[in-house]
């Protein structure tokens, strides 16, 4: 199964994105987790990407589109994938939609995570990683049992750069303007699976294992 998980940043979709992985068996690819480990790794990539990653811009759709191509013919998506973050903009829907085509592959489903933007803002505004195996805390729906550490593995949790409340509002923006017209180019293939995001994880998960059995 071919699908992308989609909604504004801080919808819920990597949490989500790690549930259908594991219930399909599928690798979950995040664009954003790619990029920032090209910064992180000071690659020629993340050296070029670093300032725009930081005001929270969208990196430019051909850069997007080439890692994405060579993500999705890697071995392990034989049997499907699941894209966190990608596409964000029409163009990269329609190039993705043109490189599948060519090998043989389509989108099947499209989740979309629905979520008010005043909880967006508090959800990112509070969201925590751990420095050390990359699990996700939020200080409201899911706190750490002991400030600041990990519960996994006892690292030590962060704040990303971009999770700054000016920040927040670019990327919001930018989401708005970018990304969201995609939800029109998904309904008119009739793939796209719309959740209300403003629940519980469970709640969220539940419905979305529901869309992706429906015909
Ligand atoms: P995310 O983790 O999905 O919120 O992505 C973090 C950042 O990575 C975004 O704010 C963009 O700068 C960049 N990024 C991730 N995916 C894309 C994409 N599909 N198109 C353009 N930029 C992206």
């Amino acid at each position: 199964m071919n699908l992308i998980i989609f909604g504004a940043p801080g919808a819920g979709k990597g949490t989500q994105a790690e549930f259908i992985s594991k219930e399909k068996g599928i690798p979950s690819i995040s664009t954003g987790e790619i990029f920032r480990e090209a910064v992180a790794s000071k690659s020629p990539l993340g050296l070029k990407i670093t300032k725009i990653m930081s005001k929270g811009s969208l990196v430019s759709d051909d850069i997007v589109l080439k890692i994405v191509e060579e993500r999705v013919k890697k071995e392990d998506c034989k049997n499907g994938f699941l894209l966190d973050g990608f596409p964000r903009t029409l163009c990269q829907a329609k190039g993705f939609d043109n490189l599948l085509l060519s090998i043989g592959k389509k989108i099947d489903k499209v989740i979309s995570m629905d979520v008010a933007e005043e909880n967006i803002v508090k959800r990112l505004s509070s969201r925590r990683i751990c420095k050390k195996c990359g699990a996700k805390f939020n200080l409201e729906t899911l706190p750490p049992k002991i400030d600041g550490v990990c519960d996994n593995c006892g690292g030590e949790l962060f704040q990303r750069e971009d999770d700054t409340e000016k920040t927040i509002r670019h990327r919001l923006s930018v989401y708005y303007i970018e990304t969201q017209p995609l939800i029109e180019y998904y309904k008119s293939k009739g793939i796209l699976v719309i959740v209300d995001g403003n629940r519980s994880v469970e709640e969220i998960s539940r419905d979305i294992k529901a869309g992706l059995s429906s015909k």
